[in-house]
């Protein structure tokens, strides 16, 4: 009986390190609150689609696409430095994959306001006001022809930029002219806005505003700038 259940024992604990060895090194991340909980901004069935499908795809096409070699275990920031040396298909999915996890947490339920602290004041004394920043912001994102982002970056002289990639390009893949560390990131995909918001991506990023998650900008912000000192 004893023998039985060391045997046991033994086999459960196998099945346990095969389970950490299956463990992927790029993990797809929950959403961090409930389909429904952006509305009326953004709706629950664009979120479930966004999320379950666009999101889930670009990183299982991800994963499929770096299967087998050194990217595998490689962290992001270290891929995107070296795009240029990946094929499109790692750029694209791996990309696609980055900006949507850092997109849901730009986001929280009963967000919006107006940011404080040390981001607060960099706003105000690189745009003017916060207002004269939205307004900028807004225009990046109206203006993207097609597919892309709108994004504020720390750029590589520690200074607040407003910059647009297209299709899943970011601040970070050294393929960009204007590169840096992003902190506050919008999806202007048709596929982020339509059901809601059919054609009018404009209303869609006045909405964005009732959303930000202002405490994860702060903190990727106050992260970047201690980089630089
Ligand atoms: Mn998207």
């Amino acid at each position: 009986m004893k023998k039985l259940v060391l045997f046991f024992l033994v086999l459960i604990s196998i099945q346990f390190s095969l389970k950490a060895q299956q463990e992927p090194f790029h993990k797809f991340a929950p959403l961090p609150y409930a389909y429904d909980a952006l509305e009326p901004y953004i709706d629950k069935m664009t979120m479930e689609i966004h999320y379950d499908k666009h999101h889930r795809a670009y990183y299982t096409n991800f994963i499929a696409a770096i299967k087998g070699t050194e990217l595998e275990n490689t962290p992001m920031e270290t891929i995107f430095a070296n795009m240029s040396s990946y094929a499109p298909a790692v750029r694209n999915t791996g990309g696609g994959y980055w900006n949507h996890e850092m997109f849901w947490n730009c986001m929280k339920p009963n967000g919006g306001g107006v940011p404080a602290g040390k981001l607060g004041d960099a706003i105000k004394s690189t745009f003017g006001s916060f207002d004269e920043f939205k307004k900028q912001f807004a225009e990046a994102g109206v203006k993207r022809f097609g597919s892309g982002w709108v994004w504020l970056t720390v750029n590589e002289a520690g200074k607040l930029i407003i910059n647009s990639t297209a299709n899943q390009d970011n601040p970070l893949m050294n393929t960009e002219t204007l590169r840096g560390v992003p902190v506050l990131c919008l999806d202007v995909w048709e596929h982020a806005y339509y059901l809601k918001y059919q054609n009018k991506r404009g209303d869609y990023i006045n909405a964005f505003w009732n959303v930000v998650n202002w405490d994860f900008v702060q903190s990727g912000y106050d992260k970047a700038i201690a980089r630089k000192q």
